[in-house]
């Protein structure tokens, strides 16, 4: 690998993501001594800009993030590395650094907390009294919903329409997960299409 270490006063920002679930986690700085640290020891390392010295993330929380790879962007002045975090990445005790770090995955976040509902004993949950309803009642349900986007879709309202776009999508979750089947499942099919 070839970065260019020479711009920048030698600091080069490295983006941490991730590897599992695609979150960004935190954006830091490293000059060679950094990089070289963080290809030895497989931990990442930066160049503090506050602290003015090497620092490990982790090296007092033990919040540490191990390296699964590191790439260079296209002109070599920019890191990604994918990490498997130890722990929250943020000093403030979240995941990552970023709020809205999620947004892309939250469908699956979704479905998981769908899965959790329906095995869960709350007997007051709405997905789970909708599951129990039968596989044909949740199957009606997504084409209520497909309806009713259907509706807003003439209207110029977008806040409705969203909120029926979110009904669906929420209600298409729920009859994947009755047919033992996910998202992740519909994404190979569309996957393998654009193949
Ligand atoms: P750590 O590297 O996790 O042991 O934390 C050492 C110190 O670095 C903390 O006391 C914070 O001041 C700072 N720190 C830790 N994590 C972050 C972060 N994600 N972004 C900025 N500063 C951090
Ligand atoms: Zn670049
Ligand atoms: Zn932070
Ligand atoms: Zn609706």
């Amino acid at each position: 690998m070839k970065i260019d270490f020479d711009k920048e006063n030698g600091l080069v920002p490295a983006i941490i993501q991730n590897y599992q679930n695609g979150s960004v986690l935190m954006l830091g700085y490293m000059n060679r001594e950094a990089y070289e640290k963080t290809c030895e020891t497989k931990k990442v390392t930066f160049f503090s800009r506050s602290k003015q010295r090497l620092w490990t993330k982790g090296e007092t929380s033990g919040n540490y993030l191990n390296v699964v790879s590191i790439s260079e962007d296209c002109d070599n002045d920019a890191l990604l590395i994918l990490v498997n975090p130890e722990g929250p990445t943020c000093h403030t005790g979240t995941e990552s650094c970023f709020k809205k770090s999620f947004q892309n995955s939250f469908l699956y976040d979704l479905e998981a907390i769908i899965s959790d509902r329906i095995t869960g004993s709350d007997p007051n949950s709405y997905t789970k009294k909708l599951v129990e309803r039968g596989i044909n009642k949740v199957a009606q349900k997504v084409g209520e919903e497909a309806v009713e986007l259907v509706i807003e879709a003439k209207d110029t309202n977008t806040d409705l329409f969203l909120n029926e776009a979110a009904d669906l999508l929420y209600h298409i979750l729920i009859l994947l997960r009755a047919k033992g089947t996910s998202l992740a499942a519909v994404e190979e099919v569309l996957r393998s299409r654009s193949r």
